[in-house]
């Protein structure tokens, strides 16, 4: 394979992002982008922030601003904070685009030619006073499933159940307290059921995703009902058929045009880089993508919606369901390759709540600390395939105990005395490589398969455990070795030698952290004397729509420059950079400061 998809779940444009959510799919997609990337392959990674349905409707309402309004203020937050920690998108977008709209409109009519999407009569609300539509979000009520008393028409934000304003348990309006009144009215079903088969088929076809979330989408395939795709709502994605088009009351479903985000930031990237067409290498199944790999990434709440709703969106696209059907004009299109589903990332014992301030965003821990301090804590420490506790003690612990005193001190020691002791990297001496020497040299080179291996079967915090392996054994090395007594003429020779081993070591070592932590190898290919781009990062461009509506930010980036995944030999003589320390040793008082802030 050499076409790599990493399809990153969209982040929901309601507010800014807290910890929790980069930690399930940001950092790790990132991490397993660019190792893929130095490695030789040709990846594609692409996401946006999600704008439309109800919530971001709700919250406009609330401000008295227009829902493009208040999703402009967080599409631009949500970019800075991915940004800020170096995540490699080859593109981020947005979903109001004019390509996405079209995208979506594109693959509803595919569907809709081949059967698989079909109107049905459900009930409507209606207000009894004006007689009008009552749209889902002023419909308040008790949720049927949890009893939750705040219940909305659509959703029930305390089990984030889907609902239909049907369902709830003593509806009320929210605009004027009356009870709605219950009509027929139109709306239209993807018949998933069409798909169980097929799916089934798929499922079993799929090999090394984690056994939870395949045995997961496997029970979903028992009991799959046509689900709504269209709601009452003005906020949206229009309905793409004669007499829908122009209703200015009912709007495609914001779940059913945000997983299609992965396709259409997938041909706005193309249409941007001047080939239209290139996107097909990691989408044509009959062609150019026909050996391509595609990798979604999301939190353990969203995997129904790559296991199961999306490969369904792309099977009755492509022809087949049972109903079987023609490709839509896009061609058959490639099914995911894997679901890489991540646990959930409490704080402090408790559970991230931006209401209930049990919460750190983004944005305010990187004022404090440095990116890839908490893409470090997010590597070794993260809701990889458990449930995972952030706290600070533990961030602390981690930071200076192992990133500083760890890393950072093999970093540190070895390149301050090659450049106190010869300015430069040393040269071997004649007489030669010791065994011990070999024998780290080996064990750095060998870090290049087992830890490769590891990252690209998503078992990201066993590779950074093997990474820091290496680290551990090179700074053992050195306490061995001794290098500092060997200061007569007579002894120079070999602690060169010694030093050139060990810088050698931490530029391996620093290659196979390089897709964690990007940041700080930039900065250790340079205290090594490297110049150029050695982990490339992403940067925001202010791009004009490709289809004429407003401008936007994007995060992009020129991803082809850059380390390759292997040791390069340093070569003796080389001039050293003046020392300076990588990472930052936190107080810790930092503990108590953030608690306190927490408890505020
Ligand atoms: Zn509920």
């Amino acid at each position: 394979m050499s076409h790599v998809l990493a399809a990153v779940a969209w982040p929901y444009a309601n507010g800014p992002r807290h910890i929790g959510h980069v930690s399930g799919f940001g950092v790790p997609s990132d991490v397993f982008s660019r190792y893929m990337r130095m490695a030789g392959h040709d990846v594609l990674m692409v996401s946006g922030t999600d704008e439309h349905g109800t919530p971001i409707q709700v919250q406009a309402d609330k401000e008295g601003v227009t829902p493009r309004e208040l999703a402009d203020r967080y599409n631009r937050v949500i970019v800075e904070d991915l940004h800020g920690l170096g995540l490699s998108y080859d593109l981020f977008t947005r979903t109001t685009t004019g390509n996405h709209y079209a995208v979506v409109q594109q693959i509803f009519e595919g569907l809709y030619a081949n059967g698989y999407i079909v109107p049905k009569v459900a009930m409507g609300a209606i207000s009894p006073s004006t007689g009008r539509t009552l749209p889902d979000r002023y419909i308040e009520g008790t949720c049927p499933i949890c009893g939750y008393d705040g219940a909305r028409g659509d959703q029930c934000d305390n089990c984030g159940n889907q609902l239909d304003p049907v369902d709830l348990i003593n509806p009320r309006s929210k605009i004027n307290g009356e009870t709605p009144k219950f009509v027929e009215t139109e709306h239209f079903f993807l018949d998933l059921p069409a798909f169980a088969q097929a799916l089934g088929k798929w499922l079993d076809t799929r090999e090394g995703w984690r056994t939870n979330v395949l045995r997961f989408s496997k029970n979903l395939l028992d009991d799959l009902q046509p689900r709504a795709i269209t709601r009452d709502l003005e906020w949206g994605v229009p309905i793409p058929l004669d007499g829908w088009r122009d209703r200015g009351d009912k709007r495609i479903y914001v779940w059913f045009d945000a997983v299609i985000g992965y396709l259409s930031a997938s041909i706005e990237w193309a249409r941007r880089s001047g080939d239209p067409d290139a996107w097909r290498r990691w989408w044509a199944a009959d062609g150019e993508g026909r050996d391509a790999g595609g990798y979604y990434f999301m939190g353990k709440d969203n995997i129904v919606f790559h296991s199961v709703i999306w490969p369904a969106l792309l099977l009755g696209y492509s022809g087949e369901g049972d109903k079987g059907g023609e490709p839509g004009e896009l061609g058959r299109l490639n099914l995911p390759t894997e679901v890489v589903s991540s646990e959930f990332l409490t704080m402090e014992g408790r559970k991230f709540s931006s209401s209930r301030q049990v919460v750190i965003y983004v944005r305010d821990f990187l004022a404090r600390y440095d990116a890839d301090a908490l893409r470090y804590f997010i590597a070794v420490a993260g809701p990889e395939s458990n449930d995972t506790d952030f706290t600070w003690a533990e961030f602390l612990r981690r930071n200076n105990d192992e990133l500083v005193a760890g890393w950072g001190n093999l970093v540190n020691r070895s390149i301050s005395l090659a450049a106190k002791n010869f300015g430069a990297v040393p040269p071997v001496d004649p007489a030669g490589l010791t065994p011990a020497d070999e024998a780290l040299l080996a064990t750095a080179r060998a870090g290049f398969d087992t830890v490769g291996e590891l990252i690209g079967r998503h078992r990201q915090k066993q590779a950074i455990g093997e990474a820091m392996r290496v680290v551990a054994e090179a700074n053992r090395y050195l306490s061995d070795q001794a290098p500092w007594k060997l200061k007569g003429d007579d002894d120079k020779p070999r602690m060169g030698t010694i030093l050139h081993v060990a810088l050698q070591v931490v530029s391996d070592a620093n290659t196979l952290l390089t897709p964690f932590l990007p940041h700080s190898a930039q900065k250790v290919h340079e205290l090594l004397g490297g110049t150029g781009v050695h982990a490339p990062m992403p940067s925001i461009v202010e791009v004009a729509d490709l289809d004429g509506g407003p401008a936007y930010p994007v995060l992009t980036g020129d991803y082809t420059v850059g380390a390759r995944w292997e040791s390069v030999p340093l070569p003796a003589g080389r001039p050293l950079a003046a020392p300076k320390p990588v990472f930052r040793k936190l107080d810790p008082s930092i503990v108590d400061e953030e608690l306190a802030r927490l408890a505020e």
